[in-house]
């Protein structure tokens, strides 16, 4: 590719603004950069500033050929150190933020000594973009931060609700059983209809979110590309029912794992800097780690959104205790609904020599640290392939959204995850812990999320389906007109 191109390229990134699509849209964000493209990523106010906290100024300064620009969510102006409600965001950035896209697309434009904007790569859950970019011109692909199953779940919202199969949540099974259900389709083996994204489950009749997901979906179909943090091996039935034309989508990308292709290319320092932690990281668990022996610690961490009650941790941490293992538990200062998050004293107590509690962490680091053992995890789709990329095998319990359908996958497809139940209890969990750590399931789980470290490694290395999927989707990129 000649240099007369690459320096004319100019990508705007947009990500839904949540942490799990923020991290994987800053690494794609990079990786474009990384092959001669001009970077413009968008955050919101609310997280620019939050970023802005926890990690200081320079990691959104941004480089001359890196910029970073806001656009305002439309909800009310707040200050808190929390994740913002994720329907209100969902429909408050689909009402109210084409209007500044459109506003910083043309200032983009008018703007002297940058190239014109080339292409939009959008959060798939960003889609009201697609309008945008079509005024402009401009070709758009839209990334999926889902897996590809978590995908295909809502790719079929459709069809549940044609076959009268959108649930009620306090219908519950409306026959004993009823959750149960295998759905029948192509790609989507054995799939039941507890394990399709749990936005399928609705309280209310006149749910929005199912309307929502309608809209979004449809979207899908009218981009330039789909892409997926995924790599195929790992979801061969699933994307090739993607591909197969059957759902009418445009060409899939598969880039999984993307922290992985990013950390084979050379960062500056100053690239290095700009990131995309929404809460401070605690290093000094790193150092904790290194003390610890090979596999002796179980890794606790239910990611940027989920929320339980004082109840359910206080399962969670007397199933830890009994289960004598060592622990990292990340507890998030937001974890526990209405209340900040207080473990009993005794608890605190007991486990003091073999327990360590930071508010968040540097994740990627430690599901590649060799003292950890096991992961309890919410089944969010960045810390499910973080696991899978450290040979780290998983007890899940998964909280909203396509999580279901990861742990389904996990636990019946890729053989490296053990389901606890949702009303948890003290008893499942220290008996769980204990098999994930010492008992042969633990064993068969690690010796498999092994082989999966390194089918994925293979995916990412030159001549491997993610490697070679980045080089296609950066060519087009490279080579589209507007
Ligand atoms: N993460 C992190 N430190 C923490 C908790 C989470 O760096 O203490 C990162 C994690 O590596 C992942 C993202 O935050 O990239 C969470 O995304 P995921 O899809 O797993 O879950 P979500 O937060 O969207 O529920």
């Amino acid at each position: 590719m000649s240099s007369t191109i690459q320096v004319t390229r100019h990508v705007v990134c947009i990500p839904f603004p949540a942490q799990g699509h923020i991290n994987p849209m800053l690494k794609l964000a990079k990786l474009l950069h990384n092959k001669g493209i001009y970077i413009t990523f968008v955050n919101t106010e609310f997280n620019h500033k939050r970023l802005i906290k926890s990690r200081g100024v320079d990691s959104v300064k941004g480089l001359p050929d890196f910029q970073f620009h806001t656009i305002p969510d439309g909800l009310p102006p707040s200050d808190v150190d929390s994740t913002q409600d994720i329907d209100s965001l969902c429909f408050s950035t689909k009402k109210n933020c084409g209007a500044p896209f459109r506003n910083l697309l043309t200032k983009l434009d008018e703007t002297p000594d940058i190239p014109r904007v080339t292409c939009v790569v959008s959060d798939g859950h960003m889609s009201f973009t697609l309008a945008v970019a079509k005024e402009f011109g401009l070709p758009e692909y839209l990334f999926w931060t889902t897996s590809a199953c978590g995908f295909m779940g809502y790719l079929h919202y459709r069809h549940l609700l044609e076959k009268g199969l959108i649930l009620h949540k306090d219908e519950g099974c409306r026959t004993i059983g009823f959750l149960e259900t295998v759905v029948d389709i192509p790609g989507f083996d054995n799939i039941r209809l507890m394990d399709f994204p749990a936005f399928a489950r609705i309280t209310d009749p006149n749910d929005k979110m199912i309307e929502y997901i309608l809209g979004e979906t449809e979207n899908a179909t009218k981009a330039s590309g789909i892409i997926l943090n995924t790599f195929d091996e790992l979801e061969n039935e699933v994307v090739e029912a993607m591909r197969s034309g059957n759902l009418s989508l445009p060409p899939l990308f598969t880039l999984g794992a993307l922290h992985i292709l990013i950390d084979q290319i050379q960062q500056t320092d100053e690239l290095k800097s700009v990131g995309s932690n929404l809460w401070k990281e605690e290093p000094e668990c790193l150092r904790w780690l290194n003390t610890k022996e090979p596999n002796s610690v179980v890794y606790v961490n239910f990611g940027s959104i989920t929320v339980m009650t004082t109840q359910q941790l206080i399962e969670f941490a007397w199933g830890l205790a009994n289960s004598k293992q060592t622990f990292l538990w990340v507890i998030r200062p937001d974890l526990v609904q209405q209340d900040s998050a207080k473990l009993p004293i005794e608890f605190l107590e007991e486990t003091k020599e073999r327990s360590l509690f930071p508010n968040w962490c540097p994740q990627e680091e430690v599901l590649n640290h060799p003292a950890i053992g096991g992961f309890l995890t919410h089944c969010g789709w960045n810390s499910t392939l973080e696991s899978i990329y450290g040979g780290v095998p998983m007890i899940c319990w998964p909280f909203f959204a396509e999580q279901q359908t990861n742990c389904r996958y996990a636990c019946k497809h890729w053989g490296i995850g053990m389901e606890i139940d949702n009303n948890v209890k003290r008893d499942e969990v220290e008996e769980l812990v204990k098999e994930l750590m010492e008992g042969d399931k633990g064993k068969e789980m690690k010796s498999k999320a092994m082989v999966w470290k390194r089918k994925g490694m293979e995916a990412v290395a030159p001549g491997g389906s993610s490697y070679v999927n980045l080089n296609k989707i950066v060519d087009e990129i490279l080579h589209a007109s507007s």
